[in-house]
């Protein structure tokens, strides 16, 4: 089945959800533009989760493209208990105490099941819940109950999150739950294990080790903490993703836009992919079109370069998932159309390291800007070349050819790539043989174009890219070499 060329640089990440879970929709959102899926393990069970992602990998078999899945991780999430009586309304004045009782809560208490919060928080400080829409401000604390006064009206449900900006409570990395997860998501072969309310380096770590390259690794920045060590942090983590959801409760909202702008600038020069996230198109949970600003917010994190775009509610559990990823998608590729498109995205430097790929990598782009070409691709089984040429955010698709589906289905979450899992080739004349013919079929490139080939000599070395190659495509390719071989291998 063939469907059009996808020549958006920016990647969309779209959750699923209740909103999205059947095969008939995660086909529409990869249709509307959706790359790769978050399978969010805060909710739902490992059943419904199992069923998501057959899904997408019978999609990925029969479209023949290779699928991103990043499994996210809850975290060490701080929960009130339930209520006896539903929801409860709270008013600015009122006296509200959190306590370790089980008993279910009412409009003058709820149980908090978490004694290391007890154990942290002080007089004057601030609780905030259900996403910052409650403040409450803590009178007294000891070992057994939390006495606050209500700083705003506002609802409370069961079992809704609570941040803590003002303290720091001792919190693991990866919780029992997390644990559980990670090894159900490995099972799974997921692509991605994101990790959530990561405070320090150690964290990421403690997971890369139960990982043990099973998956690769993003850790979400989403405490005020993380962003003391986020050099630290980046170093052990594939991927960062800015978490704007969590991180705008911890930190004043202001202060949210900068961050973005550091993490985005910090893992476009190390090479990493990074991951703008949450209320991106907000209003289209409820709304078939969203408002102007989210709309600016959209096409702003294109022009600073982010790898990837998620959509969270939207798509998961909102009333317009199809219509929110069409809307990304038309605004990234409006962005991305601007003549002024690489003055904004090469705003932010990204030099050369002193290693023959990043020389290879940047010297493609001086080609592109003497020859035009139509795309550009190299050869990697790690992923490796594919990072450092996404890195240069160059002015055409790069079409990465690897024999390891593993890495194909990884590097969906960088800027400007196109995964396409192949047999491996033996010879360099073999390599340009083939990159020409998947650019034609996977519709890159048409006969008459050229294109850069970037290669690696002598064959078969890791980390060997030293060629940079420019060839002519002609039309009559397409009859010779590869046979369809199945899943990734049309091409
Ligand atoms: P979440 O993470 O959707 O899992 O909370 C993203 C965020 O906090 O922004
Ligand atoms: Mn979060």
């Amino acid at each position: 089945m063939s469907i059009e060329p996808r020549r958006r640089k920016a990647r969309i990440l779209a959750t699923l959800g209740p909103s999205s879970s059947t095969a008939e929709k995660t086909e529409a959102l990869y249709r509307a533009g959706a790359d790769a899926f978050r399978v969010n393990m805060s909710h739902g069970s490992h059943q419904d989760h199992r069923a998501v992602i057959g899904h997408i990998r019978s999609l990925e078999a029969k479209l023949d493209r290779p699928m991103t899945i990043l499994a996210d991780l809850q975290g060490p999430k701080i929960r009130i208990g339930t209520f006896a009586d539903g929801p409860v309304q709270l008013k600015e004045g009122d006296r509200f105490t959190l306590d370790r009782g089980d008993a279910p809560g009412n409009s003058a208490r709820v149980g908090l099941p978490h004694p290391e919060v007890f154990a942290a928080v002080e007089a004057g400080q601030r609780l905030l819940l259900n996403d910052g829409k409650l403040a409450l401000h803590i009178d007294s604390a000891d070992s057994g109950r939390i006495v606050t006064t209500v700083m705003n009206d506002g609802e409370l449900n069961d079992r809704k999150g609570i941040n803590v900006p003002d303290a720091v409570i001792p919190l693991p990395a990866l919780t029992e739950k997390d644990r559980r997860d990670l090894d159900f998501a490995l099972d799974e072969g997921v692509d991605w294990i994101a990790l959530s309310f990561v405070q320090r380096p150690d964290d990421v770590a403690e997971a890369r080790r139960l990982i043990a390259g099973r998956a690769a690794l993003l850790a979400k920045i989403e405490k005020p903490r993380a962003m003391d060590t986020l050099d630290g942090i980046l170093e052990l983590s594939d991927a960062l993703m800015v978490a704007r959801g969590d991180l705008g409760v911890e930190l004043p909202p202001q202060k949210v836009p900068r961050a973005q702008k550091e993490i985005i600038q910090l893992a476009r020069a190390a090479g990493k992919s990074v991951v703008v996230a949450t209320q991106m198109l907000d209003s289209m949970v409820g709304a078939p079109s969203p408002t102007r600003a989210e709309v600016s917010d959209v096409a702003n994190a294109i022009y600073e370069g982010a790898d990837c775009l998620m959509l969270s509610a939207e798509t998961a559990a909102g009333d317009y998932p199809v219509e929110s990823v069409r809307m990304m998608n038309a605004i990234a590729l409006e962005a991305e159309a601007d003549p002024e498109f690489a003055r904004h995205v090469h705003f932010t430097r990204t030099m050369p390291q002193p290693t023959t790929a990043d020389a290879m990598a940047s010297a493609a782009g001086q080609v592109l800007q003497t020859v035009p070409c139509a795309v550009v691709s190299c050869f990697t089984s790690s992923g490796s070349t594919a990072r450092r040429a996404s890195r240069e955010r160059l002015p055409v698709p790069l079409l990465v050819l690897t024999p390891n589906l593993e890495t194909a289905r990884r590097i969906g979450l960088l800027w400007g790539v196109h995964a396409v899992h192949t047999r491996d080739v033996s010879d360099f004349e073999e390599m340009v043989g083939k990159s020409r013919r998947m650019a034609l079929r996977t519709g890159l490139a048409v006969a008459g174009d050229r294109m850069v080939v970037m290669a690696g000599v002598p064959f078969g070395t890791p980390g060997s890219t030293n060629v940079l190659h420019v060839a002519r495509i002609i039309g009559d390719e397409l009859q010779d070499g590869d046979r369809q071989a199945g899943l990734g291998m049309a091409f």
